[in-house]
């Protein structure tokens, strides 16, 4: 049986050290959570996936970090600051606020139905910073509420030292702020959040075969890298696309409460590096850009053949990484009924994403004997560098057992008394339940085989 809310996960991420509430001890901030010990593997694991995807796997993509904060001009141009807005309405009755395109009912409020809600009224959703000694609190900067943006005006920077031809890509995996009205289901949506996203530079006369191709490969990632089956994934095209858009689709997965956006694959046109370029008359430029009078670098590109220089049009996926480990630990999320009548809560991750790789379980507590070569077979498998491993030595093998069900553990190892005799071990399989006795000489084999398997 799955997660039928999103409580259950709430509950297993606090219980289990996934994610716990920001500022938990003084009574929480919305939109902020922390991972915990098992939050950041399973968050490190699902990033090196997309990384390896976007970058390891391909010749086509070249990697970036760039800064949270930053100047605000760039905000300017990119058309955040005047126009990054959401229509916040307020219930006069219960004092609720709300996003009204994210309303089930416009005309009535979420929370308790009445009818008696404000009219829209743009909110600014960037966070302002007063940077430096003499700012006095005037906003001067921003936290970026994207990593897009920050891609866009590092074109050239890319492109100077790794020359490339079109198409070619820049990813970032980074964290993103905003200012939500209403922060909702749980680290669905947040006001500091992280998203991983790749612009891909293409000729224009070539964007509508790169969008197809990105949606195709970002849709098999989610299937074949998250090991999410293909009906809760769907592609919803965006009815009402931005003005800058030529088309835009999202990825969405079932969650209890419905489908809902996990990715956004977009095709922006010359937008972006238009709006962002020095020199704008000098270019064709076909979306709708801001005269641009403080960009110091045209971000343009030359054709090597026919020495034609023109803005290059961009195809964008753009995925939250908090979102993605939501829906894996949704989809993995399973309780099962046993033989004896009991049940038990396992995660189903794929071996590959499971914050603990492998467990090793002496039968009793504090034996030496057990506990040495428990150890031994912890600090074998640690050599293999696969991710975390963890020696339990509390004697409680069912509660063990359990424990890492909960958070995932494809394998248990346990050390006993027969192993004394017979240098043998209990591999124990997460999924099955199945247990089979290895020599402890091919335990790093076997557990190789299960986490690349
Ligand atoms: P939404 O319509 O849900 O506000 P968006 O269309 O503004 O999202 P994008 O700007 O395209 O989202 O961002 C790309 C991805 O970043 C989204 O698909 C989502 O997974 C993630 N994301 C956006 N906003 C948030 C948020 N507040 N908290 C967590 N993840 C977010």
């Amino acid at each position: 049986m799955p997660a039928k809310t999103i409580n259950d996960i709430v509950a297993l991420c606090k219980r289990r050290g996934f994610i716990f509430t920001g500022s938990e001890i003084y009574g929480g901030l919305g939109g902020a959570y922390d991972y915990g010990p098992y939050g950041v593997e399973l968050m490190r694991n699902i990033r090196d996936a997309w990384w390896n995807a976007m970058i390891y796997s391909r010749n086509d993509v070249e990697g970036l970090d760039a800064a949270q904060i930053s100047n605000r001009l760039m905000w300017k141009y990119s058309g955040h600051e005047g126009g990054f807005s959401d229509p916040l309405v307020e219930c006069k009755k219960c004092g609720a606020r709300m996003r009204q395109d994210k309303m089930a009912d416009p005309t009535k409020c979420d929370n308790c139905g009445s009818a008696d809600i404000t009219e829209p009224r743009a909110y600014q959703l960037m966070m302002g910073l007063s940077i430096g000694a003499m700012a006095d609190g005037a906003v001067n900067a921003y936290l970026r509420p994207e990593t897009a943006t920050t891609t866009y005006v590092n074109f050239k920077n890319v492109l100077d030292a790794r020359p490339h031809k079109l198409p070619f890509g820049i990813a970032q995996i980074g964290k993103a702020f905003r200012n939500e009205i209403s922060p909702r289901g749980f680290v669905f949506r947040m006001r500091e959040f992280e998203q991983a996203e790749m612009q891909y530079f293409v000729r224009p006369d070539t964007d509508e075969k790169y969008f197809e191709m990105w949606k195709a490969a970002r849709m098999a990632w989610w299937t074949d890298a998250l090991g999410i089956p293909a009906e809760k994934l769907r592609f919803t095209p965006h009815e009402k696309l931005a003005h800058y858009a030529k088309a835009a689709c999202d990825i969405e997965y079932e969650f209890p409460d419905g489908f809902d956006e996990v990715e956004g694959v977009h095709n922006r046109q010359d937008f972006d590096l238009g709006s962002h370029t020095k020199a704008q008359s000098e270019f064709k430029i076909n979306a709708n850009v801001m005269e641009n009078k403080d960009s110091t670098v045209k971000l343009s590109y030359s054709d090597p053949q026919t020495g034609e220089n023109f803005i290059p049009y961009v195809i964008e996926t753009a995925m939250g990484v908090n979102r993605a480990m939501l829906a894996v630990m949704h989809n993995a999320y399973t309780e099962e009924e046993l033989p004896d009548g009991k049940s038990r809560l396992v995660l189903k991750l794929r071996p590959k994403l499971a914050p603990v790789k492998a467990a090793v379980i002496p039968l009793a507590r504090n034996v030496p004997e057990l506990l040495d070569i428990a150890t031994n077979i912890e600090n074998d498998l640690r050599r293999l560098a696969i991710g975390r491993i963890e020696l339990e030595n509390s004697g409680n093998i069912g509660k063990n057992y359990r424990r890492h069900d909960e958070i995932g553990t494809p394998v248990c190892i346990t050390v006993d008394h027969q192993t004394l005799e017979d240098s043998t071990v209990t591999l124990r399989l997460r999924d099955t339940m199945e247990q089979r006795r290895i020599n402890i000489a091919d335990v790093p084999a076997a557990v190789l085989e299960i986490i690349n398997g």
